[in-house]
C-alpha cells in the first residue's frame, strides 16, 4: 500500500430523502479529514436508483450542504452520466471469469427462499439479442474476505455468507455496490469514510477490488448515532435533517461542531470550536468506534455558544433586515445576542424595540406581576423618569430606587409591571437598558398608556 497517495475523500450520498443527521456528519468528516491534510473532498452524486432518485431531494442536499459550509472541491459527479463505464466494467468482469450473465427471470427469482441460488453461475453463455440480463458477481464459495478499518482493526468475514450479487441491472444501471467500487478506483478515492451500516458491503467491495485487480482505498467506518433514548435515530424520534435545524434557527457552524463530536474528539477538553479550529484538530486517529446518542440538549447549548462567538454587528445587520430605525439596531443587538438561543427568535425578542406592542402578550407573566397596585406604582415611576434630564442607565436606575424607597414598594413589585407595560413580555435584557435604549419620550408614552 502506497502511503504516499494523496489524499482524495468523497461524501456520496444517493438522492433519495432528506439529508439527515447521520449523512451531514460522514460529509463533515470527510471534509474535515481533507482540509486537515490538504487533502482533496469531492462530491459524487450516486443516484443510480431509479425507482428512488428524487430531483427535490438533490436540490435540497445541494442547498443543505453549502448551508453548512463544506464546499467541495470537486463534483458534483452524477453516476447516472457514467452509465457506459459502469457497463463496461461489469463485461470486463464477465471475460475475465469473476462474473456471469443471469438469465432468471423475476417470477423465478421470487420463488427462492436463501438468497440466489447461482443458477445461472456455469452457464457460460451470452445473451441473445434482445435478451434480458443481469450480471452477477461470481462470489468466492469458501475462504474469507479480511479487510482492515482504520478504526475498528481487522474484519473478517465468511465468503459462504456473501451472495452471487448483482452487478449491472436489467435496466443496465449499475448496482450500488459497482458503482461505489468503479468510482473510487476511477476517483482516485484514497479513503472512504461512511456510516457503519455499510460495513457489511465492504467484503463484497474488497473481492471486487481484487477481481479487478484494483488496489482498495482504505476504510473508516463511522459509528452509529443513536436517538437520544436509545434505539436507532429516526425523523420520528425528533432528530431531524438539516434543513429542519436550519429551519429551526440554527447557526451552520453549531450543528457542525456538534456533528464534529459525535464520534471524534479533539483530544483535549474543547467542545465549542470553529471551523478553522475544528480543521486542525482532526485525525482520523481520534475517531472512535462506539455508538453515540444524539443529545439535542446539547446541541442547543452549543448553538448559543456559537451565538456568542459572532460579533454584534452580524446580529445589528439581521435586524437591519427586519427594521427601518438603523440607528438602535446596534443597541439592540448587543442586548439580545446574550440571550438568544435560537436566530429565529431574533424577530420576536427584538420587536417591542422597534414597534410599541398593543398590549401586554405575555399573560403568565401578566398573571404573575400584575396586581392592583400597579397602575398606581406605574404612574409613581412615570412621574420619577419624567424628572429626569439625562436619560442613562444610571439615573433610570435611581429613579426606580428613589419610587422604591419613598413608597416601600419592593423593586419587583415596581419593575416587572413596568416592564410589562413598556415591553409587553416578562422577560430580556436589563429593563434599565431597555428604557435607556427607548429613550424617555417613548417610555414615558407607554407607561402612560396604563391606567
Ligand atoms: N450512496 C451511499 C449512501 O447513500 C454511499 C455509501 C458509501 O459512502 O459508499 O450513503
Amino acid at each position: 500500500m502506497s502511503e504516499a497517495k494523496p489524499v482524495r475523500v468523497r461524501f456520496a450520498p444517493s438522492p433519495t430523502g432528506y439529508l439527515h443527521v447521520g449523512g451531514a456528519r460522514t460529509a463533515i468528516y470527510n471534509y474535515l479529514f481533507a482540509k486537515a491534510v490538504g487533502g482533496t473532498f469531492y462530491l459524487r452524486i450516486e443516484d443510480t436508483d431509479r425507482k428512488r432518485y428524487n430531483e427535490q431531494a438533490l436540490n435540497d442536499l445541494l442547498r443543505d450542504l453549502k448551508w453548512l459550509g463544506l464546499d467541495w472541491d470537486e463534483g458534483p459527479f452524477f453516476q447516472s452520466e457514467r452509465l457506459e463505464i459502469y457497463g463496461k466494467a461489469a463485461e470486463q468482469l464477465v471475460e475475465s471469469g469473476h462474473a456471469y450473465y443471469c438469465f432468471c427471470t423475476e417470477e423465478r427469482l421470487q420463488t427462492l427462499e436463501h438468497g440466489y441460488d447461482r443458477h445461472c453461475r456455469d452457464l457460460n453463455r451470452r445473451p441473445a439479442a434482445d435478451e434480458k440480463f443481469v450480471i452477477r458477481f461470481k462470489s468466492p464459495a469458501d475462504g474469507i474476505t479480511k479487510f482492515h478499518d482504520l478504526i475498528r482493526g481487522e474484519i473478517e468475514t465468511p465468503n459462504k455468507d456473501l451472495d452471487d450479487l448483482v452487478l449491472l441491472k436489467r435496466d443496465k444501471f449499475p448496482t450500488y455496490h459497482l458503482a461505489s467500487v468503479v468510482d473510487d478506483h476511477e476517483m482516485r478515492t484514497s479513503h472512504v469514510l461512511r456510516g457503519d451500516e455499510w460495513i457489511s458491503s465492504t467484503p463484497k467491495h474488497v473481492l471486487l477490488y481484487n477481481a479487478f485487480g484494483w488496489e482498495a482505498p482504505l476504510f473508516c467506518h463511522l459509528p452509529v448515532i443513536l436517538a437520544p433514548g436509545g434505539g436507532k435515530l429516526s425523523k420520528r424520534k425528533g432528530a431531524a435533517s438539516v434543513g429542519d435545524f436550519r429551519d429551526l434557527g440554527y447557526l451552520p457552524h453549531a450543528l457542525v461542531n456538534f456533528l464534529s463530536l459525535l464520534g471524534w474528539s479533539p483530544g483535549d477538553d474543547r467542545e465549542v470550536m470553529s471551523l478553522d479550529e475544528m480543521i486542525k484538530a482532526f485525525s482520523l486517529e481520534r475517531i472512535h468506534p462506539k455508538a453515540v446518542a444524539f443529545d439535542e440538549k446539547k446541541l442547543e447549548w452549543m448553538n448559543g455558544m456559537h451565538i456568542r462567538l459572532l460579533p454584534d454587528s452580524f446580529f445589528a445587520d439581521e435586524l437591519k433586515k427586519i427594521y427601518a430605525d438603523e440607528n438602535k439596531c446596534a443597541t439592540v443587538a448587543t442586548l439580545l445576542k446574550p440571550r438568544l438561543k435560537f436566530m429565529t427568535e431574533l424577530p420576536a425578542m427584538s420587536k417591542y424595540f422597534f414597534e410599541r406592542p398593543e398590549k401586554c402578550e405575555d399573560e403568565k407573566a401578566y398573571a404573575k406581576y400584575w396586581t392592583q397596585q400597579s397602575p398606581e406604582h406605574i404612574k409613581l415611576i412615570a412621574n420619577e423618569l419624567e424628572k429626569i434630564e439625562e436619560f442613562n442607565i444610571k439615573n433610570i436606575e435611581t429613579a426606580f430606587m428613589k419610587v422604591c424607597e419613598e413608597n416601600e414598594i419592593k423593586l419587583g413589585a415596581l419593575a416587572q409591571p413596568a416592564r410589562l407595560a413598556v415591553c409587553g413580555v416578562g422577560a430580556g435584557p436589563g429593563l434599565w437598558e431597555i428604557l435607556e435604549c427607548l429613550g424617555k419620550d417613548e417610555c414615558i408614552f407607554r407607561l402612560r398608556r396604563v391606567n
